[in-house]
């Protein structure tokens, strides 16, 4: 809990317990939840939490840059904690988002064809080993 709060801290975001315990589970989870599925899991420890607080809670972190909305499934925001660039491997079997490093060529010299990169977002879809 103090990593989280030192990481919110230093991010000039204030360290509510809903933001803390939010982000506290999304770096322990690696699984990249749902909305629905923080919400049910915050539901046991906070009873009156809301969706719309889990929601807004969510937005503050990924503002603060120390979350990441992953659009992959066409479905559903999902969420990731970890800001630092990587690929992800999306399953259409089981809905597992796994983390993949990728080595990117254009991304470590920092320009594509001329075009300067700030950010990258990759991913792949099909079915993870375990499914196979
Ligand atoms: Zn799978
Ligand atoms: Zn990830």
């Amino acid at each position: 809990m103090e990593k989280v709060r030192k990481l919110l801290e230093s991010k000039n975001i204030r360290p509510t317990y809903q933001r803390l315990k939010i982000l506290k589970y999304l770096t322990e989870s690696k699984e990249h939840p749902t909305v629905d599925r923080i919400y049910g899991v915050m539901k046991k420890d906070i009873p009156t939490i809301s969706k719309t607080t889990v929601y807004n809670t969510l937005n503050s972190l990924v503002e603060a840059g120390v979350a990441l909305p992953i659009i992959i499934t066409g479905k559903e925001a999902r969420f990731d904690s970890n800001v630092m660039p990587h690929h992800h491997f999306y399953c259409e079997k089981c809905g597992k988002i796994l983390d993949l490093k990728v080595e990117c060529e254009h991304f470590k010299k920092g320009s594509i064809h001329g075009h300067s990169i700030k950010e990258l977002h990759g991913y792949y879809k099909g079915i993870c080993k375990n499914c196979l």
